[in-house]
């Protein structure tokens, strides 16, 4: 039975049971104004066991708008520190979130923070709110990552209030509830390791290894804290490349923004990549491309050499760290071989393939081909590919000339030539294309077989920018309505839904003028 009140969900607040050096203790700053929910989230309310109807009520609407603690939680904001585009930045902290306690679901243990909810210890200069515009795309994000299965923080609600933020102009106040197990952060780590406090240290890798990680203290583990260090370079190498094979890029890869859980945390100027551009910086404070797609997972790899180096001040037995650390490239490939043979409609991933992918790779680079598109166009090729090449110069002939292309390639079924469509070069798009369904007819799968398996590998609907920034702008007059439409279209981007096909085309030309900054 879902309970239908905040009051009727049982707390635990475990990270509040560990010493007071880790938190402060405060309660979040309500708005000046009347808050106004602008969206709840049933499905992440579903994981806390809370019926939708308790989203409607001024009890929820108190909680998640700050003005009133969680019944039973205990509400704080946490320290952390971090290294931030690749410096050591010392002590950082929630600066404008509170955790508001734990929340034993019947989905496991789910802890609920505000973020924007004011000016805590750990707020240095900043005023501890979060806008509109930064509140809905982490609102969104949290949701389309879920959707994609990619690990994530969740979403449960976000307010507005009339507030104003001075941020580049004044912009409209938010807040957003996220949920996660855990908000932990390689910097909350590398934090008591700067301040020589081992004795801390210690407790909070016992606190994570019990709490998440209990696997690592079996026998025949060896060093629980190595234990933990491989488990967590597994998750991340596969988070690296989850985020990669959805053209997703973080923006803000810093220490401090790495979840222990290897989720994806802290959702600031993250982008899904429209034209694939293997360089791509979505965050344009970022200009020399720290964070660029195509280094995401090195960037993440020696996020975990810091979060070694600050777990050596607890394991002395270096090579065991080193041999944790070992594991991540492996991991990695493994898990992008598995999600590019899924996306390619390969029944399992061979070692020429590795050839096969980086040549449409480049292909769609020098063509800035849409991302998401090009693979999710790939289903129809091998039932369409024009079965001969015809004689050089037919397709001029019947006034199909594409530029010289040779080889009669404008034959073929409509998705063979929605396929070409998305490339400069069709001539060369076409011989990579012919390549390629030889090597899918080598699996010699049924094609209903091999199209059910690559849609759900190749979403047809993903966040692209320009859908968050309607969503905002439609938001911003206190329209929800985009949102939500969002949310459902994006909690299942794997089918086609009748009547949602602007939401599957690539970026209106007005996109690329959106530059999304570490600003919010
Ligand atoms: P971020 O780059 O958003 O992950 O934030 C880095 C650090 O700055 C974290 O410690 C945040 O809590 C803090 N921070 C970011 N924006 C604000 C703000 N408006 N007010 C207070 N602290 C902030
Ligand atoms: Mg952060």
């Amino acid at each position: 039975m879902n309970a239908t009140s905040l009051q009727a969900l049982r707390t635990v607040n475990s990270f509040a049971a560990l010493p007071e050096d880790f938190y402060t203790r405060l309660a979040p700053q309500p708005f000046k104004h009347p808050p106004r929910l602008l969206h709840a989230n049933a499905a992440a309310a579903a994981l806390i066991g809370l019926d939708p109807s308790a989203l409607r009520t001024p009890e929820f609407l108190a909680v998640v708008s700050g003005a009133a603690p969680l019944p039973g939680g205990d509400t704080l904001a946490a320290v952390y520190s971090g290294h931030q585009f690749g410096v050591w930045a010392g002590q950082l902290g929630d600066g404008r979130a509170h955790l508001l306690g734990e929340v034993a679901g019947p989905h496991g243990d789910w802890e609920l923070q505000l973020k924007g909810s004011g000016r805590t210890p750990y707020s240095r200069m900043g005023d501890g709110r979060a806008v509109l515009r930064s509140s809905v795309r982490e609102y969104l994000a949290g949701e389309a990552m879920h959707g994609l299965g990619i690990p994530t923080t969740r979403a449960l609600a976000l307010v507005v209030a009339d507030d104003a933020v001075v941020r580049e102009t004044v912009e409209t106040a938010a807040m957003v509830t996220r949920m996660a197990p855990s908000f932990v952060r390689f910097g909350s780590f590398e934090h008591w390791a700067a301040a020589r406090r081992p004795d801390l240290l210690r407790t909070l890798a016992d606190y994570v290894i019990d709490r998440h990680y209990p696997e690592c203290r079996q026998a025949g583990q060896g060093s629980p804290v190595a234990a933990l260090l491989a488990e967590v370079s597994r998750r991340t190498a596969r988070l690296m490349a989850d985020w990669l094979s959805v053209g997703f890029c973080h923006g803000v890869m810093n220490t401090d923004n790495m979840s222990i859980l290897g989720l994806t945390l802290d959702y600031g100027p993250y982008g899904f990549m429209d034209g694939f551009d293997a360089g791509h910086i979505c965050n344009h404070t970022d200009t020399g491309g720290r964070y660029a797609w195509n280094v995401q997972s090195s960037v993440a790899h020696w996020n975990l050499i810091r979060l070694a180096s600050a777990l050596h001040a607890i394991e002395p037995d270096q090579d065991a760290l080193r041999a944790a650390l070992d594991g991540y490239e492996a991991a990695f490939l493994e898990h992008w071989h598995a999600r590019m043979a899924g996306k390619l409609g390969l029944a399992a991933w061979q070692p020429g393939d590795e050839t096969l992918l980086d040549d449409l790779l480049r292909l769609m680079h020098e063509s800035r081909a849409d991302f998401t598109l090009s693979f999710r166009r790939l289903d129809g090729l091998p039932e369409n590919c024009p079965e001969a090449a015809e004689p050089a110069g037919r397709g001029a002939a019947a006034g199909q000339d594409q530029g010289g292309e040779q080889g009669g390639e404008q034959g073929g079924g409509a998705p063979w030539r929605r396929f070409l469509d998305l490339f400069v070069d069709r001539q060369a798009a076409a011989a990579w294309a012919r390549r390629y369904v030889q090597r899918v007819r080598q699996d010699g799968r049924p094609a209903r077989d091999r199209v059910a398996a690559m849609h759900r590998h190749n979403p047809l609907y993903v966040l692209r920018n320009h859908l968050a920034e309607q969503a905002i702008q439609a938001a911003a007059r206190g329209d929800a309505s985009e949102i939500e439409t969002l949310m459902r279209l994006l909690a299942d981007p794997w089918r086609e839904h009748p009547g949602m096909q602007a939401y599957a085309e690539p970026a209106p030309d007005w996109a690329a003028e959106l530059q999304i900054s570490c600003s919010s």
